[in-house]
């Protein structure tokens, strides 16, 4: 399919944010190329909740529509591969997949996403968009302003604990990871979080915490911050600065969307803060039409 052709835009990456920046370069009638390797990050989730139109809905199901909607121009490529490798300069990228093809672009966007690493809990991981959360915009409703957990990774946990009270009554698990200043424990006091600093054994049942000194604790859900980094080095393999975020690590981009690397655009998760699906389209919109604009004007 690519060998010899070249398209305007690849972009890497087909879920929200990639699918939102291809729509505008469809529209705009430019040849381009997705590849996506089929993993975004709210799969653990049986609903996607929060976005216009689509509150509610599976991820997956939002995902198709984009997808089919998106496939109706003519102009618009797609495969389900992964890009391994990202060469070349503005005007000339080369990308080559996990199936050993190589396809040629001028302008790179990178829609990649974020991977998340939870704090080493026994039971967290497996419970992750069932039971176990990071964005109560995205889950707290759900719970029915029942009683809910916020697991400490570190300072910035602070911050979710003394939101979660407007969802429901909350227990904040320091397990020993995190001090409390009396600044820190004014503020949590204030907003009526209960502060457990006894170490967690292990999560079970649905969202329950076994303490190491045999207590259990029940919940309708837990929250945590995850560390994000990107979820693959595309962009650090092509030299794209890096930046950090409170969560972790993201592509720097400037207003444009673009990366330090001239041509390479970022959008999504991996280039924005804070993280949600209506969030990472607005992104996505707005790098395709960059990206689209530097095609006409350089
Ligand atoms: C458990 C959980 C639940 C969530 N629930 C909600 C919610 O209810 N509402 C909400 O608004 N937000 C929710 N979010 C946040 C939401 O999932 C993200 O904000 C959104 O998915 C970001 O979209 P994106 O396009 O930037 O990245 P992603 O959706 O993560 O997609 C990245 C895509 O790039 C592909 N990819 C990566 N590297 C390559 C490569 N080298 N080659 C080809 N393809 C590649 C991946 O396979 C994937 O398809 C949730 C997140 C989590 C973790």
């Amino acid at each position: 399919m690519g060998f010899f052709m070249k398209y305007g835009v690849i972009i890497i990456g087909g879920s929200y944010s990639g699918m939102s920046a291809a729509l505008q370069l469809a529209r705009a009638r430019q040849k381009i190329l997705v590849l996506d390797g089929g993993k975004r990050r709210n799969r653990f989730a049986d609903h996607s909740n929060g976005f216009l139109t689509q509150d509610g809905i599976a991820p997956d199901e939002i995902a198709r529509t984009a997808r089919q909607q998106l496939l109706a121009y003519p102009s618009v490529y797609w495969t389900d591969q992964m890009a391994t490798d990202i060469s070349g300069e503005k005007d000339h990228f080369t990308v080559s997949t996990d199936a050993s093809e190589r396809f040629h672009g001028k302008r790179i966007i990178l829609a990649i996403g974020v991977s998340d690493t939870l704090p080493d809990v026994k039971g967290l991981q497996e419970r992750w968009g069932q039971t176990v959360f990071h964005c109560p915009y995205c889950h707290g409703y759900e719970l029915g302003q029942k009683d809910i957990a916020v697991i400490a990774v570190g300072e910035n946990s602070v911050h979710q604990a003394l939101m979660l009270p407007d969802w429901g009554a909350t227990t904040f698990f320091t397990d020993g990871r995190l001090t409390l200043n009396d600044e820190m424990s004014a503020k949590l006091a204030h907003r009526g979080v209960e502060v457990e600093h006894t170490p967690i054994a292990r999560i079970t049942g649905s969202a329950d915490v076994y303490l190491t000194d045999g207590r259990t604790l029940s919940f309708a859900g837990i929250f945590v911050a995850s560390r994000n980094k990107p979820s693959t080095s595309l962009g650090e393999g092509l030299g794209c600065a890096i930046e950090e975020t409170p969560f972790g690590t993201q592509l720097q981009t400037d207003a444009n969307k673009e990366t330090s690397i001239p041509g390479v655009f970022a959008c999504g998760d991996v280039a924005r803060v804070p993280h949600s699906v209506a969030l990472a389209v607005a992104d996505g919109a707005w790098a395709g039409a960059s990206a689209h604009g530097t095609l006409i004007f350089g």
